[in-house]
């Protein structure tokens, strides 16, 4: 049975605390923006590095993105119009004298700094993913190897929320595959071994199943039913709160050609190319990691921590 909301609300305040009172999250005063504590960062360079590993010897092409891509871009890839409920967009003020002012006057009687605002260039960047095409795609044609991109960045999205495992803004590590549909199954069928493999090898359960993307209103349950329909999703989830909502810690993305065909990338022979990303959420797998073996990783199972390099 599904635990009640009120229940699993309560579970998440309740390891949400610990988190803080160890001092492996630090409250920024808002649902879902931590700043992270020396221990908890540990963890995830230990992840990072295990995914390395395992990731290395294909020898991808590493590209490292700021928190930010250009709006355009977000809007070009067509984020905005499937997920305008989670995109984020930085604004700043560009007002004269006379509306600095009225700013202060406003800020004075307690108001907020909506006076003056507007929406800059940048939008935050949503996955680590989103900026790999339109720099594939500036390259020209691929070639017949296509594309294979090691990627990770901080992404937003506008979910606050008092579950400490969803965040607003977290850490994405992707590979990504660009280039035909061959290649790109290959990819991810590859990438769901590995995903399984190492999550075992960090003594959690889990447990692998089609899923899909939060797309906006009612257009996006047609959407949904496709991506689930056709599998072009699947995610690893392992229980953090709840044994019976387990988290979604890795996700397993076929694009087909949307990217592709966004972005106008051809393959070697001239088709529009697909894609593919295998996305570690690499704060819910320490989340995981802490909620099962404890708040000391020194205190960790012994092969969990050779496994971590701990
Ligand atoms: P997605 O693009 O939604 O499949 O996300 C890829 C991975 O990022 C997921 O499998 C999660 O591990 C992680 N992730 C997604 N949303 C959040 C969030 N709000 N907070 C923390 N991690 C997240
Ligand atoms: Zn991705």
């Amino acid at each position: 049975m599904m635990p009640a909301a009120t229940v699993l609300a309560d579970l998440h305040r309740a390891f949400r605390d610990e988190l803080l009172r160890h001092g492996l999250l630090i409250s920024l005063g808002v649902d879902g923006l931590y700043g992270r504590g020396g221990a908890f960062e540990n963890v995830i360079e230990r992840i990072n590095a295990a995914i390395s590993t395992i990731g290395d010897p294909d020898r991808p092409e590493v590209m490292r993105f700021p928190p930010g891509i250009g709006r355009w871009q977000l809007e070009k890839s067509g984020y905005t119009r499937k997920f305008p409920q989670l995109a984020g967009t930085v604004y700043s003020f560009f007002g004269s004298d006379r509306e600095h002012r009225a700013l202060i006057e406003t800020l004075d009687k307690g108001g907020d700094i909506t006076v003056g605002q507007q929406m800059t260039q940048v939008a935050l960047t949503p996955a680590a993913c989103y900026g790999v095409y339109p720099t594939v795609a500036a390259r020209g044609r691929l070639s017949e190897d296509g594309a294979l991109v090691d990627v990770y960045a901080y992404c937003f999205r506008n979910e606050p929320s008092i579950d400490p495992a969803r965040m607003q803004m977290f850490r994405m590590r992707e590979h990504v595959r660009v280039g035909t549909h061959e290649q790109t199954v290959a990819f991810r069928e590859l990438w769901m071994r590995r995903g399984r493999a190492l999550v075992e090898s960090f003594n959690l359960t889990l447990e692998v199943v089609v899923a899909n993307d939060p797309f906006f209103g009612r257009v996006g349950r047609l959407l949904a039913a496709n991506q689930r329909e056709e599998n072009l999703k699947f995610e690893l989830l392992i229980p953090i709160t709840s044994k019976e909502e387990p988290t979604a810690c890795v996700s397993f993305n076929d694009h087909r050609d949307l990217f592709g065909r966004a972005w106008s990338i051809e393959t070697a022979a001239g088709e529009p190319a697909h894609s593919a990303c295998v996305g570690f959420g690499v704060e819910r797998i320490a989340l995981a990691l802490f909620k099962h073996h404890g708040f000391a990783p020194e205190d960790w199972p012994r092969d969990v921590r050779d496994v971590l390099g701990l």
